[in-house]
């Protein structure tokens, strides 16, 4: 075969495969990347729950990755459960200044405000009662009354000092920080804002109900979230809109043990050491997801009708309370839930 016979079957051969690579990606044999395809959602257990992380538009893949990167980092400052913590590392040194990292000042920062809004029903302190009833380990039990007395003693957020200017946070001998109540919005929240700094337009992060997202759906409309029904944690009660805005629900459903009959749950009024009676269930919608998230176990704690008026009180804060017989739903709320 002369040269030319060669370059024209080679020619022939090359046509042939592009030809056929062609018609393969026009009939969907082989993958197309279309602009919607771009969206990436994966799930994670974090923070004791399964964590759902959704972005849409470019880069998605890569985002989702540094989302979860930064909240199981996070994490590990935080929790009170994990020994290398820096949460940890201040209630071991009780009594002493501990150097931290920023955002852990900004979480203990914004755990003291919310403890102040308050009134001290969010109270960031909590955590030697919450060792007595055993949330967190495996031991769980009704403490005796004199055992809560001296715990309750140890709980007082107006104690907790920060030195901005060393990065610095102590706290009392004997009292133990718990930012249990608030550390899973904050995780959401610097999820949410490093999407937002990314400049994406639109997304979903899920942390065991608690949900956060960034724009509307595809088709323009708000997202639409379910709220658990607190007698029935696997079925949805209400189906809430929710417009680049958080929703946190509080239940005494989520984390409870029951001994003669009773159930105890891991929601704590600082005022008796007992966890708090009344509601079942309360949900918070709002623009800043820790935010929500101290809200909602201040609410729980608060009960019926000052919980209301906490909400009633709060700008930009709509809310669902939820007793065993009846429930309130804020009207900035109930007006989105009709014409959603
Ligand atoms: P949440 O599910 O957001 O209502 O938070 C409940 C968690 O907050 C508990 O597991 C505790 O870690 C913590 N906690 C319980 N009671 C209180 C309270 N009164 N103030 C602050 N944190 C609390
Ligand atoms: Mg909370």
């Amino acid at each position: 075969m002369d040269m030319k016979k060669r370059y024209a079957l080679l020619l022939g051969l090359i046509l042939l495969i592009v030809g056929a690579a062609l018609l393969g990606y026009r009939m969907g044999w082989v993958p197309q990347v279309k602009a919607q395809e771009t969206t990436t959602q994966r799930s994670m257990i974090l923070m004791d729950t399964v964590v759902d992380v959704r972005v849409d538009g470019r880069n998605s893949a890569a985002l989702v990755e540094r989302v979860f990167q930064r909240m199981a980092e996070l994490e590990k400052l935080f929790s009170r459960f994990i020994p290398e913590s820096e949460v940890s590392a201040i209630n071991r040194a009780a009594g002493d200044w501990v150097e931290v990292s920023p955002l852990t000042l900004e979480l203990v920062e914004l755990g003291m405000e919310m403890s102040r809004i308050t009134d001290g029903a969010f109270d960031l302190t909590i955590g030697a009662v919450l060792d007595l009833w055993g949330f967190g380990s495996d031991i769980r039990r009704v403490p005796e009354e004199d055992e809560l007395r001296e715990a309750l003693a140890t709980v007082d957020f107006t104690q907790v000092e920060v030195n901005r200017k060393q990065g610095a946070v102590r706290i009392p001998q004997g009292t133990v920080l718990d930012l249990g109540g608030i550390a899973k919005g904050f995780i959401v929240g610097q999820g949410i804002e490093i999407l937002r700094d990314a400049g994406v337009e639109r997304a979903l992060i899920n942390a065991g109900g608690d949900i956060s997202v960034v724009g509307r759906r595809p088709d323009g409309r708000p997202w639409r979230v379910g709220v658990q029904d607190p007698d029935q944690p696997s079925s949805i009660r209400y189906v809430l809109p929710l417009d680049d805005q958080s929703v946190v629900t509080s239940g005494d459903y989520q984390r409870y043990f029951t001994v003669e009959g009773v159930r105890y749950h891991h929601i704590i009024d600082p005022f008796t050491g007992y966890p708090a009676r009344g509601l079942r269930s309360v949900t918070i919608v709002g623009d800043d997801p820790a935010m929500c998230d101290a809200i909602s176990t201040a609410v729980f704690v608060l009960g019926w009708a000052e919980g209301r008026a906490l909400v009633e009180r709060l700008p930009g804060v709509e809310a669902i309370l939820v007793t065993d017989t009846d429930a309130w739903i804020s009207p900035g709320l109930a007006e989105a839930m009709a014409s959603q």
